[in-house]
């Protein structure tokens, strides 16, 4: 099926409230033009560098997501023009992304990724880390940073029922900070779900979901 096709399929299949994220990592160019073409505006990808490179060709309305970890060297490439940031595990992490964003006169959205799965793979804030990072009186000096959210990644699993209590906990610690207040930190997107998961993240209270292969193909 064409990159068109399957991206109005998803389209269809995720309800208004949930913004789609449509994960470009690996593919070339002329995949996501077929995506621009087709409507989307929002792309996800995991490596600075093709990230930048894929921003050079590309129309400048697009909004440009880095999904990946983050190493705090590579902040200053994606300072210029990244829309969100989804992977924020470190309170070293955002003042590096604070720092970055001031030189450009900006502010940086970022979602802090808590930790949900199984796997010891998984990169990502306990409960507990999060908590820290946000109450400390460091972070309340950041000002050219925005906590809009959280994200989170569920076991790679066949078990339905572990992916869901894994997306659960997620929505759960999400409702418990929500009502967490600074201007620098307001709790509105819950990033969950990709391929194979979306409809189970959706189900569990998800508000951004993140799709590569059911769009661009396998990679
Ligand atoms: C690659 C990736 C995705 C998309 O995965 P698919 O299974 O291709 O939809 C989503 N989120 C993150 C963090 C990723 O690295």
């Amino acid at each position: 099926m064409s990159i068109e096709t399957n991206l109005l399929e998803i389209k269809k299949a995720i309800p208004e409230n949930v913004t789609l994220v449509a994960v470009s990592k690996t593919k070339p160019v002329s995949d996501l033009q077929q995506a621009y073409d087709a409507g989307q505006r929002i792309f996800g990808e995991n490596k600075i560098q093709e990230m930048t490179e894929k921003s050079e060709q590309l129309p400048q309305d697009i909004q440009w997501h880095m999904i990946g970890h983050v190493q705090t060297n590579k902040v200053k490439y994606m300072a210029p023009f990244v829309h969100l940031i989804h992977g924020v595990d470190s309170l070293k992490l955002l003042i590096e992304i604070d720092k970055q964003a001031k030189k450009h006169n900006r502010i940086i959205n970022c979602l802090l990724q808590v930790y949900i799965a199984k796997e010891e793979t998984k990169f990502g804030l306990s409960e507990a880390e999060l908590l820290e990072i946000i109450h400390s009186e460091e972070f309340k000096t950041l000002k050219n940073i925005k906590i809009v959210g959280l994200m989170g990644m569920a076991s790679f699993s066949d078990n339905q029922e572990i992916v869901r209590s894994e997306f659960t906990n997620l929505k759960n610690i999400f409702e418990y900070v929500k009502p967490y207040q600074l201007e620098n930190c307001s709790f509105e997107i819950l990033s969950m779900g990709m391929s194979g998961d979306y409809k189970i993240a959706i189900e569990c209270g998800s508000t951004m979901v993140r799709i590569g292969s059911s769009i661009f193909g396998t990679r």
